[in-house]
This record gives C-alpha cells, structure tokens and sequence, in this order.
C-alpha cells in the first residue's frame, strides 16, 4: 500500500465464535468484532477514515464535509473523529420530516457538528454538488474544508478494510484456523471494495459476500467496482478486478434503507436473547438474518468457515426501540 494512516481505532479487533448460530444452523461461524473498534467512533467507519484523516491532516485542511442519513454511522464518527483531531466538522444530513434528537444524530450535535440538511431528492441527485457548495462558501470565510463522500466509500477510505484483511490474515495464524467466506453488510460499498482488493492482492482465494441493506446487486457491483478502480492508485503492485466475481446478495434488503421489517426485528431480538450479540436494523441485522435464512435453505453447505464482520451500528438500535415488540 502506498499511502500511510492515523491511528484512531482499537484494532486488531477480536475474532469470536458464534455459539448459537453455529450450532442453529450446523454451520462454523466466527464473528469479527468491528463493533469494538471504539465507542464514540464504535464501527467499520473509523477504518477507513484512518487513510481519510492522515490525507485531510497532512494537506492542511481545518474541517471536514460529509453526507447520510440522519442515523449515518459513518457521520458520527467522522464528526467524533474530527472533533478529537481538533478539526470542525459539517454533516448534510438526508431527511424527510423534522428529525427527533436520538442515536448518532444526537451524538453529531453532542459532538459538536454543524448540521445542514437535505431532501431525499437532492440527496439522491446532488449530495456532492451540496457538499462542494458548502466548501465554497466556507473557503470564503477562510475554512478549508475536505469532502468525505458517503460512507467514506471511495478509493482512501476503501484501504481500511484492504488493511482489514491482513489482520484477518494473520488472527488466522494465531486462532489456527482458515476463513474461507466472508460476510458483510453492504451500504455504500466501501467495506465490500477493501476486502475484495485485498483477497485478490493477497491472492488468498476466499470468498466475500455482501448483503445489502438498500438498492440492489447491480448497483453495488457497479459501484463497487468504481471504488475498486479508484483504489488501484494507491496498490504498489497491479490488482485483477473484474466485475464478475463481486458478490452482491440483495435478497435481504427488506422494505429499504434504514426500515425495518417485523421479522427482522424479531430475529434481532432472538440473538441478543440467545447469546447477548447486539445487532443494528439497518446494516448487521439485515446482513445476518440474510446469512441465517440463506444457511436454513442449505445455500452455504460449500461455506467452510465463516467470518462474519460485525460492521456496529449500536447507536441506531434505539431510535427503534419503540419498534420492537415484547
Ligand atoms: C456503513 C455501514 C455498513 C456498510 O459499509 P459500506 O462500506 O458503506 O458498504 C455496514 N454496517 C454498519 C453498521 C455501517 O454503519
């Protein structure tokens, strides 16, 4: 890799076995815990703006832009991450109605951000164009803000989870033992684009399925494969992508972005109940019930074990807490 990082999470995270789930399902299933990599940055987020903060660092910007939704992880911890570097921060959030102060949105204002705000519209159409608009009014008040498109999915951020995979690699070593598949929740492709470059970098031959949590497979695989070509500058040797073998599950999806359906609440309920693990609605519930009910259909007897990433999400539990039904 020819680009440095900060050093902002707590990493190596841990490697576990998943009790329950492997013994339901008669499958060997180990969870990687990136929802430990901290608590204000807590998630797969902070990975990529390790790469993402030593650039905004090193080029002398004093503030940060980026967009999502208004429970984005990857906006709260990039406002939290910027406010310990001691740079400012703004976050153009996507919302429909007036949004109630919960989950990572209040903690963007607990952490002190400048909140902007958009329609699902413009977000859909010109997200960056807003954020651009944004660096140049403040570049005339003498800030020099850097942009972080969504989910810090673009080639600097997608070295997070390149990285991941060397960590992977060598907890292989001291656990003794081979991951053949790994399983990931995918949103903005990002997560799914540095472990794909990787495997095929390190020519380590495992499989990566994403399940997405919104959109369909044919817009990740093209997306994902954008941020692969993007990555490639910052790769010392070449990397053979190809769009064929991403890996893209969208059975999963459910009735969109950050909505969630009766059963994929109850299924989060039934594994915090059975073995304490906290999943989230809008990426790792989505990502692991689309695991779950592809192992019940024997789709994964060829699986080998299994490396489920454990992406966070914690914050996003409790604005649905209402939801849930006891
Ligand atoms: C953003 C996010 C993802 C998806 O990662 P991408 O790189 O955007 O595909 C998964 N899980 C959680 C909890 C996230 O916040």
């Amino acid at each position: 890799m020819k680009i440095t990082k900060l050093r902002l999470a707590n990493l190596p995270t841990p490697i576990k076995k998943s009790r329950f789930l492997s013994n339901e399902l008669g499958i060997n299933l180990y969870i990687k815990r990136d929802d430990y990599t901290g608590i204000e940055i807590s998630g797969n987020k902070i990975r990529k703006l390790e790469y993402v903060f030593k650039k905004v660092l090193d080029s002398g910007f004093n503030g940060v832009i980026t967009t999502g939704g208004i429970q984005s992880n990857h906006c709260r911890a990039t406002v939290a991450a910027a406010t310990s570097l001691g740079l400012k921060s703004i976050v153009l959030l996507k919302v429909a109605e007036a949004p109630k102060i919960e989950g990572n949105f209040f903690l963007d204002n607990l952490f002190g951000a400048q909140i902007r705000y958009c329609t699902p519209e413009e977000y859909r159409t010109s997200r960056n164009q807003l954020m651009q608009d944004i660096a140049s009014q403040e570049s005339k008040m003498g800030n020099n803000y850097f942009v972080i498109p969504e989910g810090a999915s673009f080639g600097i951020g997608s070295m997070g989870y390149f990285e991941a995979i060397e960590e992977i690699v060598r907890q292989e070593k001291e656990l003794g033992i081979k991951f053949d598949t790994i399983v990931v929740a995918t949103g903005s492709g990002g997560t799914y684009s540095g472990l794909y470059l990787a495997n095929k970098y390190h020519k380590l031959n495992k499989r990566i399925i994403g399940f997405a949590v919104c959109d369909d497979s044919e817009y990740f695989v093209k997306q994902i494969d954008g941020i692969n070509k993007e990555s490639l500058e910052y790769l010392d040797k070449e990397v053979d992508i190809s769009r064929e073998d991403i890996e893209i599950n969208d059975k999963y999806k459910g009735i969109g972005y950050a909505l969630s359906r009766p059963e994929e609440l109850e299924f989060i309920k039934l594994i915090a109940s059975k073995e304490a693990l906290l999943l989230d609605p809008v990426y790792t519930g989505k990502a692991m019930y689309g695991l779950y009910n592809e192992a019940k259909a024997g789709n994964l007897k060829d699986a080998g074990n299994i490396l489920f990433i454990h992406t966070g999400g914690l914050f996003g539990l409790f604005p649905k807490q209402d939801q849930f039904v006891f």
